[in-house]
Formats: structure tokens, sequence, C-alpha cells
């Protein structure tokens, strides 16, 4: 490598976020066409005729993303599709293709291959999109899936994350912390087959949290909602992270503050539930769980009218003042600064 002993720093000091940002600082642009390069959930790319490409790519490595031993293979496929194209819909855009690089070892037969295609394949028709390409290659880690996904959207409708205006009213679509739970669940049938093999999974009565876990969907949906509405969000990002690390993304790149309203979080019973009989607190698991994949967008006040009382989304706060903080809002109206890990007390 090159570097020496005393001139190291590790990555783990930086956090991903932190690595990003460094690296992202000697990246230079210089194409016109380059509306956006890094820093938001896909790259903006001009068309030149009012229309921009969205592009956006995200890599899945088994052990630290995915655990094979209870998601399978169907699943993981779809999943992997459906996390690319939340990121092309988070810039209210329409996903077209994508392209998939694959890593192997020698531990996966034909069979395997083709039941994670067979995933990758059903979301890509669910959602419109082709498969154009891609790449294969030996790994010695075990499995390694790289997705890119194109999208398009017309040039005066992107939704970026650094448009939030003060007093715009912060929504998200569908519900927080059920994919969460999904996992914490799926952990906790892995720990017990291992103390016992023949164990049979309890995991019956909890097809919502997780199928939220295992095969989550992008809400193209809200996509053809707020264009059929005439709204265009003034920013967007979709939840992966959790929804205190995602309302700090738009708050830090578009320089305002934002209120929080606790119990507006959407929460599915079944998260609430299973969060209880894990002694969890419900809201954390919305707040820090991530991979929800929901959209978390800005609208201008003057808009809420046409969005109000769809089932859909749910307005959870406010945008506030120019370099004002995040902060979750109690029903006791205590004020909690929102951080990236959740949230601390003042
Ligand atoms: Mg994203």
């Amino acid at each position: 490598m090159f570097e020496n002993k005393e001139n190291r720093t590790e990555l783990s000091e930086l956090g991903e976020f932190g690595l990003i940002d460094h690296l992202a600082k000697h990246i230079g642009l210089s194409h016109p066409s380059t509306l956006k390069g890094i820093g938001d959930d896909a790259a903006v790319i001009d068309q030149g005729n009012g229309q921009v490409t969205l592009v956006t790519t995200d890599m899945l490595t088994e052990g630290v993303h995915f655990d094979l031993g209870y998601v399978p293979l169907k699943h993981l496929g779809y999943k992997a599709i459906s996390v690319n194209l939340s990121d092309i819909c988070a810039m209210n855009g329409r996903p077209a293709q994508v392209v998939v690089g694959l890593g192997l070892s020698n531990r996966f037969s034909l069979e395997a291959v083709e039941e994670l295609y067979a995933g990758m394949k059903l979301a890509c028709e669910r959602y419109n999109v082709d498969l154009v390409g891609g790449d294969t290659t030996t790994s010695r880690a075990g499995l390694v899936l790289s997705i890119t996904a194109i999208g398009t959207a017309a040039k005066n409708k992107v939704a970026y994350r650094s448009g939030a205006q003060e007093n715009d009213i912060i929504i998200l679509s569908g519900d927080l912390g059920g994919a969460y739970m999904g996992l914490q669940l799926l952990e906790r049938e892995k720990e017990v087959f291992k103390a016992n093999p023949s164990a049979q999974p309890d995991l019956e009565g909890f097809d919502y949290i997780l199928e939220r876990q295992l095969k989550p969907e992008p809400r193209l949906d809200i996509v053809e909602l707020l264009d059929s509405l005439g709204i265009i969000p003034t920013s967007m990002i979709d939840v992966s992270d959790g929804l205190a690390s995602e309302i700090l993304h738009i708050c830090k790149q578009s320089g305002y503050g934002a209120d929080l309203y606790i119990e507006k979080i959407p929460l599915d019973p079944m998260t609430i539930s299973t969060a209880d009989a894990f002694n969890l607190e419900p809201v954390t698991c919305g707040m820090s769980g991530g991979e929800d994949y929901e959209l978390l967008f800005t609208i201008k006040a003057s808009d809420f009218e046409k969005l109000q009382n769809n089932p859909l989304i749910t307005p959870i706060g406010h945008i506030t003042g120019k370099g004002e903080r995040a902060r979750l809002i109690t029903p006791q109206k205590e004020a909690i600064e929102i951080t990236a890990q959740g949230w601390k007390h003042f």
C-alpha cells in the first residue's frame, strides 16, 4: 500500500459520510452537463432538452449488508434493485435501466445465481426497468453485488437535498422502523437456530415487518402522485439510514433547521408491538433503524392542501430558520436535538 505507518488515518475515524466528504473535496467537475455530482441520492446530468439523466450506484457485500443465513437469494436480488430505484425516486425521477455487477465465489451454483437473477428480474418488471448490462467476476469474500440505476426527470422537477426553505412542510411516505424490527426478528431466529438447529423459525404473523426488511419497495407511486397533483418537492431524500440521518442531510445541505413532532412519526402497529417485545423504544427504531426506503421530502406550505388527508403520506414537521438545528418535539413540547446516531438531549 502507498502509505507509511506514521501517516495512517483509520477509515473508522471518518465514518461513511466523512469519507465521502473527504474524497469529494478533491473531485472537480468540468462538464457543464454535470448538474450535480457527489452529494445527493443520484448524480444529475443535463440532456440539453429540458430532461436530465439520473445515475446512482450501490454496492452490497455479504456479511456486511446481508446475511445469506436468513436472506433468500431471490429476495436479495429484488432488494438490491429496489434500493437503487429508491435513490432515483428520491430525486423525483423515474427509473429506466439498471446495470448489474456481480462478484461470486465458487460457493455459488448456477441455480443460486439464477435465484438471485429471478429476484432482480421481478423488481425490474414491477417497476418497468430494463437490465441492460453488467459484469461478473470472482470474489474471495463471498457475494458482492454492485448495481447502477439510471433514470430520467424533467430538469425543472428534480428534487435535490438542498432546496428546503423556511416554513416548508416536512412529509414522509409510509411508515418507519418496520425494516429494522424485521431484521431484529431474523437475527433472533438465527441465534435460536444456531443454538438448536432442529428448531423451527418462529416468524409466523410477522409478514409485514419481514417484508419491510426483505423486500422493500421504491416509492415510485409517490413520485407519480406528486406529479399528478402538480407538486414539485422543494427537497427530497430516501430513508435508507433512518429519519434522523436523512433530515440532517436535508438541513445541512439546505442550510435550515427542522422541527419534527414525535407523535406524528408514522409507525405500524406491528412495529410498535415487536419493538415493545424487544424492549426497544418504537420511535427510536423509526429515527435510527433505517432501510425503510420511504421518501422524506419538503413542500411549500401553499401546496399542502393538495396532499392533505392522503393516506400514503404523513406531515411530520416543518423547516425552521436559517442555521437552526434539527429538533424532535415531544408531546410535552420539549425540544430534543437530533444527531446522526438518533438524537441527544440538550
Ligand atoms: Mg438515498
